[in-house]
């Protein structure tokens, strides 16, 4: 994702010698004097502001700070000699950077009590203007302490393992009541088929798609223009997406301000018809025998056949009891003359799950 550049912010270091705040332009600490080490790191300010002095603009871009092999100075990134002691530069270790150390936010914070006097300080003091106390850092920065989460409802375990136990049990019975067969003795009463053939035809048929993937004989019926796709660069009808504002330290006291932005590409989205066969019709054929056939099927013009289906059905009874099967095949369905006798296997559902010629 393309990253921009927003501008520039001066970072602040909290000295490890004393704890003052100290702007991150500063090499040395206001209040005691000791150097920023090169341990020490840069953080977001209380108050962040966008710089406009294009003098302090320039030495941000210069590069994260070095310092000194020989006495720990931190000397700028284009320096050779170390402005301190003079030592040779070369090869000398940079400042970290590249780390982003927080979302940006310039909007004005709430102004600091000193702990000491009392007094109200701007955001931006790092010393308490009355008394000079060091001001702490303040921790509007950092996320809001959030409240544990109420403990979910949890069901008792025993009732857990209960529940389960009986969902078995239940499943068992069933599977028992399917597999439990009874045999019975019956005679056939009735037999009866069904066949039947779809007829096709091409018919307009609704869909929707980009323009540029409208098939050939597509009959558009209208546009519009819909999100699509994220591009790095701006194309026609996109619409610039930018993420929040963060801060990347720069490794010299100052912070680089970016955001990264996408361009929503937007495009024609068409609904159209196509001719597709589709089923138009069936024709039906039913009898009473065990002679199926199929329908006469006349076709007009442009139409064709489309799938067969049957279905053959098998009534006995047995004393006062009537079951009913379904033969796959007429094959089958034709072994089952009307009074012949039959030996069934039935389920507890009353479903006929064999029948086997008792003649
Ligand atoms: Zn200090
Ligand atoms: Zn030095
Ligand atoms: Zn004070």
């Amino acid at each position: 994702m393309p990253q921009e550049e927003l501008g520039y912010i001066e970072l602040e270091w909290t000295c490890e010698n004393c704890g003052s705040r100290n702007p991150g332009t500063r090499k040395n600490c206001a209040t005691c004097g000791a150097a920023m080490s090169a341990r020490n790191q840069f953080e977001l300010p209380a108050q962040q502001e966008r710089l406009t002095d294009q003098d302090k603009v320039a030495r941000a871009a210069v590069g994260p700070d070095i310092a000194c092999p020989y006495c720990g100075t931190r000397n700028l990134g284009n320096a050779t000699a170390c402005k301190q002691c003079g030592g040779d530069l070369k090869g000398a270790r940079a400042q970290s950077s590249g780390g982003v150390l927080g979302a940006f936010d310039d909007a004005p914070q709430a102004e600091i009590k000193c702990a000491t006097c009392g007094a109200l300080n701007s955001a931006r003091a790092a010393k308490c203007q009355s008394c000079s106390a060091p001001l702490p850092r303040l921790k509007t920065q950092a996320a809001a302490p959030t409240s544990a989460p109420a403990p979910a409802q949890t069901i008792p375990r025993a009732w857990l393992i209960g529940g389960v136990i009986v969902a078995l049990l239940l499943c068992a019975g069933a599977m028992f009541l399917l597999f439990r067969s009874s045999d019975a003795r019956a005679t056939v009463d009735r037999v009866t088929w069904q066949r039947t053939i779809a007829i096709m035809a091409q018919m307009p048929v609704r869909d929707a798609t980009w323009q540029d993937q409208l098939p050939s004989d597509a009959k558009v019926l209208g546009c519009e223009l819909k999100d699509r796709r994220y591009s790095n660069s701006p194309e026609p009808n996109s619409k610039k997406i930018c993420g929040t504002p963060y801060v990347i330290d720069q490794g010299n006291g100052m912070g680089q301000v970016a955001q990264d932005c996408q361009y929503l590409v937007r495009d024609q989205y068409c609904s159209f018809t196509r001719l597709q066969w589709s089923v138009v019709d069936t024709v039906t054929a039913r009898g009473a025998d065990l002679n199926p056939v199929w329908p006469a099927l006349a076709l007009q013009n442009e139409q064709k056949e489309g799938n067969r289906a049957e279905e053959y059905r098998v009534e006995f009874v047995s004393g006062k009891d009537r079951y009913t099967y379904n033969p796959s095949s007429a094959q089958e369905f034709a072994r089952f003359r009307p009074g012949s006798q039959w030996g069934l296997k039935v389920n507890a559902f009353g479903s006929v799950m064999d029948a086997t010629s008792a003649e």
